[in-house]
């Protein structure tokens, strides 16, 4: 069954924010709330790098690290659980949602989620522009309202809008259930780790923080196809998960399999007229 869920590589992540403001115009958040945050490690303010400068007394050594942070679809949603009306619910394909026809403003989940990843629509929301990009209705006042894995694009088939549009391709969305997809493959390369593990929510977002490996691939299509290349998943004699060798690929030779083990395909960004 489709699991879906997010990679987020830290060792890519610019802190741009694009993630953060392309979710905000596809799915017409209200002006002063964000469904992704992009927060930041290290220094005090987005701009401060921690460490010092020699002059300054410090070691000259400076770093900063962002932190990309929104509903993290948890497995064992704490939020799901504590709705009375039962309007925040998980679908079968793993991602959390809200009926907003349902939501009665409560806000029993915003206590119960412990990633602070919602909002609640204290006053009539103000938008800007008057519609988002995506095809995603205003919520009303009154009710709380958070990340959706972008599932009215998902549904089309599509990458969520945070991730067509980060310019380091720090983020990968796909099936975690499918082996051969590629966030499996990060997971399963990679040390990855989940926000407040002990909590036992089992986010579906995993962050990579270690040291930037030689080769990682990008994730557009074109480097995505050849990421069998180079990566250790390619030579046959590591941990390829066995079925990703292309029962269902018409090219057989190679067992470039990648795109196609992709339940999501990436796309070019919402109005951007492509990549190159
Ligand atoms: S768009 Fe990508 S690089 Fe920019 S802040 Fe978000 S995750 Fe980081
Ligand atoms: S991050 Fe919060 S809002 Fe999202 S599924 Fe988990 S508990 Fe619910």
């Amino acid at each position: 069954m489709t699991n879906y869920g997010l990679v987020i590589d830290q060792e890519r992540c610019i802190g741009c924010q694009a993630c953060a403001v392309s979710c905000k115009q596809e799915n017409n958040v209200p002006m002063g709330q964000f469904w992704n945050r992009v927060l930041t490690e290290g220094g005090d303010k987005i701009d401060t790098p921690s460490g010092g400068y020699p002059e300054d007394g410090g070691s000259g050594s400076l770093d900063m690290q962002y932190q990309p942070t929104a509903c993290q679809h948890c497995e064992n949603a704490p939020c799901v659980k504590v709705c009375p009306v039962n309007a925040t619910y998980t679908r079968d394909d793993g991602i959390v949602e809200i009926d907003y026809d349902k939501c009665i403003g409560c806000r029993y989940c915003m206590a119960a989620c412990p990633y602070n990843a919602r909002v609640f629509n204290w006053d009539e929301p103000e938008h800007m522009p008057e519609e988002g990009t995506g095809d995603v209705a205003a919520r009303p006042q009154g009710v709380v309202e958070k990340c959706t894995f972008c599932s009215h694009r998902v549904d089309e088939g599509l990458d969520p809008a945070c991730v067509v549009n980060c310019p380091a391709d720090a983020r990968i969305f796909g099936d975690l259930d499918d082996e051969s997809s590629t966030v499996s493959k990060y997971i399963n390369e990679y040390e990855t780790d989940q926000l407040l593990e002990d909590r036992g929510t089992n986010p579906k977002t995993h962050y990579i923080s270690g040291e930037m490996s030689p080769g990682r691939p990008q994730t557009s299509d074109k480097l995505e196809s050849e990421l069998d290349d180079v990566s250790p998943w390619s030579d046959g004699t590591e941990d390829v998960p066995s079925e990703a060798s292309g029962s269902d690929s018409s090219d057989s030779g190679g067992g470039h399999h990648s795109i196609e083990g992709d339940a999501v395909p990436h796309v070019p960004a919402v109005g951007s007229g492509g990549d190159d």
